[in-house]
């Protein structure tokens, strides 16, 4: 569906993500489009008005927003959310409105059975219609920032590719066509599933070093050189400190909280269940998350923060600094 060729946009869910999505879609999207909003907590809608009073519309409901709008984003945590907003939450839903011909694309990161239920329900009634998945990558401050990833769950030679990823550059840097329904939010899973052990490992590694003397900057240097690279010890290092715009530095906040992290690794176990794939990893990794998240030292911090729950050093700085002070004396 061509951009310039529509009169009204809709944005349902303006939780952390979904607040500055719909905000750079508000700043950036031609004039003539109205966006309409709708979130059940009332805050949020009357925060991207105040943001941008001429472009955006208050609703009262989702089905207001599909009402008014021919393109239609949502943004939910879960599955049992995405399916009352479009299909079990009798009158006020997105598909209780004529939805034919238009275009519904889904950020959220949900279970694939979920988003296959909205989209065959979506053929069945509306075969008109068009359903994606796009879920995210890039954390709460990419989606301010605009640099998220969205990973599209349609093939490459899909005819609304070029329109979708036009609508998505708005709010983000790329847009990666995932092969079909639902593989968008596989492919995200599995993202979650090899970061979030890759931080279980870091911390690990960077524990044992860390006790066996060495310097966790050192140890940074090491695995960058060495065949250990990755972003996790690099940019989103688990140890404070030793990156210094990593969240550990900020005191585990502004990442990617560690419920979310749970949350998302156990969908991805969930999958790879269901497809058959054998995961050693996998069980001792959700322990570790669910540990961590039922621990108040580490709840609603940056999933990294499994450093922290491990048992590994925050004030190597400050204890290096007195062994050398002490050494001095
Ligand atoms: P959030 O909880 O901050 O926001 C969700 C929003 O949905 C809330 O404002 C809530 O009121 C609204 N909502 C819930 N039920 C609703 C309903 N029935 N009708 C209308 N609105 C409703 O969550 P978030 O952090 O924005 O995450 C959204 C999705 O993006 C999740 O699936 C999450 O896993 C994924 N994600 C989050 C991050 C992150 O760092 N936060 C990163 C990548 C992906």
């Amino acid at each position: 569906m061509d951009l310039s060729k529509i009169s009204g946009l809709g944005f349902v869910g303006l939780g952390a993500m979904g607040l500055p999505m719909a905000g750079h879609l508000a700043a950036k999207l031609p004039e003539h489009i109205q966006v309409y909003v709708f979130d059940i907590n009332q805050a949020s809608v009357d925060q991207v008005h105040k943001d941008h009073p001429k472009r955006v519309v208050k609703c009262s409901s989702a089905r207001e927003v599909a009402d008014k709008s021919e393109i239609i984003l949502t943004m939910l945590p879960e599955g049992k959310h995405v399916r009352s907003v479009y299909i079990e939450g009798g009158s006020t839903t997105i598909l209780s409105s004529d939805v034919a011909g238009k275009l519904l694309i889904d950020c959220s990161t949900i279970d694939t059975a979920s988003s296959l239920a909205v989209k065959d329900y979506i053929n069945e009634k509306f075969p008109t219609a068009s359903f994606y998945d796009a879920p995210v990558s890039g954390g709460v401050v990419g989606a301010q920032k605009g640099t998220i990833a969205f990973f599209l769950g349609c093939d490459g030679e899909d005819p609304n590719l070029s329109n979708i990823t036009d609508l998505l550059k708005l709010m983000g840097k790329d847009v990666i066509p995932c092969g079909g329904p639902s593989k968008g939010l596989a492919a995200k899973l599995s993202n979650n599933y090899l970061s979030g052990t890759i931080a279980i490992a870091v911390s690990e590694a960077m524990d044992m070093g860390m006790r066996s003397g060495l310097d966790p900057r050192v140890l940074a240097k090491v695995y960058n050189a060495g065949t250990a690279q990755n972003t996790i010890s690099d940019r989103f290092c688990p140890v404070p400190g030793v990156w210094p715009e990593a969240p550990s530095s900020k005191g585990y906040t502004n990442g990617f909280k560690v419920q979310l992290m749970h949350k998302d690794y156990s969908l991805a176990m969930d999958m790879a269940k269901r497809v058959g794939a054998k995961n050693v990893l996998g069980e001792a990794g959700l322990a570790t998350y669910k540990g961590a998240m039922n621990d108040p030292k580490c709840y609603d911090l940056d999933s990294r923060v499994v450093f922290r729950y491990l048992g590994g050093n925050e004030d190597w700085q400050k204890d290096a600094d007195e062994a050398t002070a002490s050494k001095l004396n």
